[in-house]
Protein backbone atom coordinates (compact mmCIF):
# COMPACT_ATOMS: atom_id res chain seq x y z
CA UNK A 1 0.00 0.00 0.00
CA UNK A 2 1.73 3.70 -0.95
CA UNK A 3 0.84 6.44 0.41
CA UNK A 4 -2.18 8.87 -2.24
CA UNK A 5 -0.34 11.54 -3.69
CA UNK A 6 -2.18 15.36 -4.82
CA UNK A 7 -0.35 17.03 -7.21
CA UNK A 8 -1.15 20.81 -7.82
CA UNK A 9 -0.55 21.56 -11.63
CA UNK A 10 -1.76 24.93 -13.84
CA UNK A 11 -3.14 25.13 -17.05
CA UNK A 12 -1.02 25.74 -20.70
CA UNK A 13 2.73 25.45 -21.12
CA UNK A 14 3.38 24.19 -17.37
CA UNK A 15 0.81 21.17 -17.36
CA UNK A 16 2.34 20.45 -21.18
CA UNK A 17 6.12 20.46 -20.22
CA UNK A 18 5.49 18.08 -16.81
CA UNK A 19 3.07 15.90 -18.37
CA UNK A 20 6.14 14.05 -19.91
CA UNK A 21 7.74 14.32 -16.72
CA UNK A 22 5.15 12.59 -14.79
CA UNK A 23 4.79 9.96 -17.49
CA UNK A 24 8.39 8.62 -16.69
CA UNK A 25 7.31 8.70 -12.98
CA UNK A 26 4.39 6.10 -14.48
CA UNK A 27 1.78 9.20 -14.04
CA UNK A 28 -1.09 9.35 -16.73
CA UNK A 29 -3.76 11.98 -16.33
CA UNK A 30 -7.10 10.32 -17.70
CA UNK A 31 -8.83 13.73 -18.92
CA UNK A 32 -7.26 16.79 -20.83
CA UNK A 33 -7.58 19.79 -18.54
CA UNK A 34 -8.01 22.03 -22.01
CA UNK A 35 -10.99 20.02 -22.68
CA UNK A 36 -12.06 19.36 -19.05
CA UNK A 37 -14.20 21.37 -16.72
CA UNK A 38 -12.68 19.27 -14.05
CA UNK A 39 -10.61 20.87 -11.46
CA UNK A 40 -9.52 17.62 -9.98
CA UNK A 41 -8.03 15.02 -12.38
CA UNK A 42 -7.79 11.27 -12.67
CA UNK A 43 -5.00 9.62 -13.14
CA UNK A 44 -4.12 5.99 -14.56
CA UNK A 45 -3.04 5.37 -10.54
CA UNK A 46 -6.29 5.48 -8.56
CA UNK A 47 -4.40 7.50 -5.82
CA UNK A 48 -2.52 9.67 -7.72
CA UNK A 49 -4.66 13.09 -8.45
CA UNK A 50 -3.79 16.48 -10.36
CA UNK A 51 -5.30 19.54 -8.85
CA UNK A 52 -5.70 21.94 -11.84
CA UNK A 53 -5.28 25.31 -10.26
CA UNK A 54 -3.78 29.17 -11.35
CA UNK A 55 -0.26 29.28 -11.49
CA UNK A 56 0.04 32.15 -8.54
CA UNK A 57 -1.68 29.71 -6.31
CA UNK A 58 0.11 26.29 -6.75
CA UNK A 59 2.61 27.32 -3.83
CA UNK A 60 -0.48 28.17 -1.52
CA UNK A 61 -2.18 24.62 -2.03
CA UNK A 62 1.01 22.81 -1.54
CA UNK A 63 2.17 24.78 1.42
CA UNK A 64 -0.78 24.22 3.61
CA UNK A 65 -1.00 20.65 2.22
CA UNK A 66 -4.26 20.77 0.21
CA UNK A 67 -1.37 19.44 -2.50
CA UNK A 68 1.63 17.12 -1.91
CA UNK A 69 3.31 18.23 -4.61
CA UNK A 70 3.24 21.04 -7.47
CA UNK A 71 5.30 22.69 -10.19
CA UNK A 72 5.55 26.53 -9.95
CA UNK A 73 7.80 28.57 -11.96
CA UNK A 74 10.82 30.36 -10.35
CA UNK A 75 8.86 33.78 -10.80
CA UNK A 76 5.65 32.56 -8.66
CA UNK A 77 8.13 30.86 -6.18
CA UNK A 78 10.08 34.21 -5.39
CA UNK A 79 7.15 36.29 -5.34
CA UNK A 80 5.59 33.88 -3.18
CA UNK A 81 8.32 33.61 -0.75
CA UNK A 82 8.48 30.13 -0.42
CA UNK A 83 7.21 29.13 3.35
CA UNK A 84 6.38 26.24 4.23
CA UNK A 85 7.75 24.52 0.98
CA UNK A 86 10.63 22.83 -0.44
CA UNK A 87 12.14 22.94 -3.85
CA UNK A 88 14.30 20.28 -3.96
CA UNK A 89 14.03 20.05 -8.44
CA UNK A 90 14.57 22.07 -10.83
CA UNK A 91 12.72 20.66 -13.88
CA UNK A 92 14.33 22.68 -16.59
CA UNK A 93 11.15 23.80 -18.27
CA UNK A 94 8.75 26.62 -19.11
CA UNK A 95 11.97 28.56 -19.02
CA UNK A 96 12.57 32.74 -19.05
CA UNK A 97 14.00 35.65 -17.57
CA UNK A 98 12.34 38.09 -15.15
CA UNK A 99 13.74 41.66 -16.61
CA UNK A 100 13.01 45.38 -16.32
CA UNK A 101 11.71 46.41 -19.52
CA UNK A 102 10.84 49.42 -21.25
CA UNK A 103 10.89 52.28 -24.21
CA UNK A 104 14.72 52.57 -24.17
CA UNK A 105 14.34 56.18 -25.22
CA UNK A 106 11.97 56.75 -22.00
CA UNK A 107 13.55 59.28 -19.17
CA UNK A 108 11.37 58.84 -16.19
CA UNK A 109 10.04 62.30 -15.00
CA UNK A 110 10.50 62.02 -11.50
CA UNK A 111 14.06 60.25 -9.62
CA UNK A 112 11.58 57.54 -8.09
CA UNK A 113 10.38 55.73 -11.60
CA UNK A 114 6.98 53.81 -11.19
CA UNK A 115 7.60 50.28 -12.08
CA UNK A 116 4.05 48.04 -13.00
CA UNK A 117 4.05 44.52 -12.50
CA UNK A 118 2.52 41.68 -10.96
CA UNK A 119 5.98 40.80 -9.10
CA UNK A 120 5.31 43.44 -6.67
CA UNK A 121 7.89 42.33 -3.73
CA UNK A 122 10.28 41.05 -5.69
CA UNK A 123 10.65 43.94 -7.98
CA UNK A 124 10.50 45.97 -4.12
CA UNK A 125 13.32 43.51 -3.23
CA UNK A 126 15.36 43.58 -6.11
CA UNK A 127 15.40 47.69 -6.14
CA UNK A 128 16.12 48.28 -2.11
CA UNK A 129 19.06 45.65 -2.65
CA UNK A 130 20.77 48.26 -5.19
CA UNK A 131 19.28 51.25 -2.93
CA UNK A 132 17.31 52.29 -5.98
CA UNK A 133 13.86 54.16 -4.91
CA UNK A 134 10.84 53.10 -6.97
CA UNK A 135 7.49 53.20 -6.75
CA UNK A 136 5.72 49.91 -7.60
CA UNK A 137 2.24 50.02 -9.08
CA UNK A 138 0.97 46.29 -9.03
CA UNK A 139 -1.10 44.90 -12.07
CA UNK A 140 -2.55 41.49 -12.63
CA UNK A 141 -2.17 41.46 -16.61
CA UNK A 142 -1.13 43.08 -19.69
CA UNK A 143 1.95 45.19 -17.77
CA UNK A 144 3.40 45.91 -21.32
CA UNK A 145 0.43 48.66 -21.64
CA UNK A 146 1.28 50.55 -18.17
CA UNK A 147 4.05 52.98 -20.22
CA UNK A 148 2.52 52.93 -23.69
CA UNK A 149 -0.51 55.03 -21.67
CA UNK A 150 1.62 56.81 -18.87
CA UNK A 151 0.91 54.70 -16.15
CA UNK A 152 4.41 53.23 -15.57
CA UNK A 153 7.99 54.23 -16.64
CA UNK A 154 9.31 50.48 -16.58
CA UNK A 155 7.51 47.44 -16.17
CA UNK A 156 8.99 44.31 -14.51
CA UNK A 157 7.87 40.84 -16.05
CA UNK A 158 9.06 37.62 -17.64
CA UNK A 159 9.75 37.28 -21.00
CA UNK A 160 10.89 34.85 -23.01
CA UNK A 161 11.44 35.53 -26.95
CA UNK A 162 10.82 39.39 -26.32
CA UNK A 163 8.49 39.51 -29.45
CA UNK A 164 5.27 40.63 -27.06
CA UNK A 165 7.72 43.33 -25.37
CA UNK A 166 8.98 44.21 -29.51
CA UNK A 167 5.53 44.47 -30.49
CA UNK A 168 4.77 47.18 -28.12
CA UNK A 169 7.59 49.12 -28.84
CA UNK A 170 9.54 48.05 -25.43
CA UNK A 171 12.84 46.23 -25.35
CA UNK A 172 14.77 44.13 -22.11
CA UNK A 173 16.58 46.58 -19.84
CA UNK A 174 17.72 45.22 -17.32
CA UNK A 175 18.20 40.46 -16.01
CA UNK A 176 16.86 40.03 -12.67
CA UNK A 177 16.47 36.25 -12.74
CA UNK A 178 16.46 32.96 -14.93
CA UNK A 179 13.23 31.38 -14.69
CA UNK A 180 12.34 27.99 -14.59
CA UNK A 181 9.86 25.59 -13.21
CA UNK A 182 10.39 23.24 -10.09
CA UNK A 183 8.99 20.53 -8.06
CA UNK A 184 7.94 21.83 -4.73
CA UNK A 185 7.21 19.39 -2.11
CA UNK A 186 4.45 19.92 0.88
CA UNK A 187 7.21 19.39 4.61
CA UNK A 188 4.91 17.44 6.27
CA UNK A 189 4.86 14.97 2.76
CA UNK A 190 8.02 15.04 2.80
CA UNK A 191 8.17 12.78 5.24
CA UNK A 192 5.36 11.55 5.65
CA UNK A 193 5.29 10.19 2.30
CA UNK A 194 9.05 10.08 2.06
CA UNK A 195 9.26 6.66 -0.08
CA UNK A 196 6.71 7.83 -2.90
CA UNK A 197 7.83 11.48 -2.82
CA UNK A 198 11.11 10.42 -3.38
CA UNK A 199 10.43 7.49 -6.04
CA UNK A 200 8.34 10.28 -8.16
CA UNK A 201 11.24 12.78 -8.03
CA UNK A 202 13.61 10.44 -8.87
CA UNK A 203 11.80 9.83 -12.24
CA UNK A 204 11.32 13.15 -13.00
CA UNK A 205 14.57 14.23 -12.65
CA UNK A 206 16.07 11.60 -14.79
CA UNK A 207 13.70 12.62 -17.21
CA UNK A 208 14.58 16.24 -16.53
CA UNK A 209 18.36 15.57 -16.33
CA UNK A 210 18.42 17.25 -13.80
P1 LIG B 1 7.55 36.47 -25.29
O1 LIG B 1 8.01 35.17 -25.93
O2 LIG B 1 8.70 37.20 -24.62
O3 LIG B 1 6.82 37.35 -26.27
O4 LIG B 1 6.55 36.04 -24.14
C1 LIG B 1 5.17 36.25 -24.28
C2 LIG B 1 4.51 36.40 -22.93
O5 LIG B 1 4.38 35.11 -22.40
C3 LIG B 1 5.30 37.23 -21.93
O6 LIG B 1 4.80 38.53 -21.83
C4 LIG B 1 5.08 36.51 -20.64
O7 LIG B 1 4.07 37.13 -19.88
C5 LIG B 1 4.64 35.13 -21.02
N1 LIG B 1 5.67 34.09 -20.75
C6 LIG B 1 6.67 33.74 -21.55
N2 LIG B 1 7.39 32.74 -21.01
C7 LIG B 1 6.80 32.44 -19.83
C8 LIG B 1 7.04 31.48 -18.81
N3 LIG B 1 8.06 30.61 -18.88
N4 LIG B 1 6.23 31.47 -17.73
C9 LIG B 1 5.21 32.34 -17.65
N5 LIG B 1 4.91 33.26 -18.58
C10 LIG B 1 5.69 33.32 -19.67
Amino acid sequence: MTAPLTIALSKGRIFKETLPLLAAADIVPVDDPDTSRKLILDTNQSDVKLVIIRATDVPTYVQHGAADLGVAGKDVLLEHGGEGLYEPLDLKIARCRLMVAGDPNHRPRSSRPRIATKYANTTRRWFADQGRQVEVIKLYGSMELAPLVGLADYIVDVVDTGNTLKANGLAPLEHIADISSRLIVNKAAMKMKHARIKAVMASMAAAAGA
